[in-house]
């Protein structure tokens, strides 16, 4: 038992309301601890992309990895949250997704 419950005494914690509909996607993605690898762990094939019609994977993804620049598709890795949405939803297997090396990436809480 530490010295303060002996005493009694119980240390203060503060909970802080978030409002999470209040919040930006940015912000939001500020509070993911993720630790950012040098190496992209997706990759993407770009002529199949080219070809690529609806282009789902600009609409799938919770972190917005995906974009559209000057018609290309790019995938901002780093923002990646590991859910495997992209994987499933290219139709055409463009993507080849790897975890991220030992020691980098998504680190959730509760496993
Ligand atoms: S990753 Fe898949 S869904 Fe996204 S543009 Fe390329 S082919 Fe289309
Ligand atoms: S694994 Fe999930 S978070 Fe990562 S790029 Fe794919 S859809 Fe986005």
């Amino acid at each position: 038992m530490g010295s303060l419950e002996k005493s009694g005494m119980k240390p203060e914690v503060k909970e802080e309301k978030v409002d999470a509909a209040a919040m930006s996607l940015e912000d939001k993605l500020f509070l993911v601890k993720t630790k950012k690898d040098s190496i992209s762990h997706i990759k993407l094939n770009k002529d199949m992309c080219d070809d690529c019609d609806d282009r789902v994977c600009l609409f799938v993804c919770p972190s917005g990895t995906y974009e559209e620049i000057d018609g290309e598709v790019e995938a901002a890795y780093e923002n990646c949250l590991e859910c495997g949405s992209c994987r499933v939803a290219c139709a055409s297997g463009a993507i080849t997704w790897k975890n991220p090396r030992g020691g980098f990436g998504v680190t959730y809480v509760n496993g």
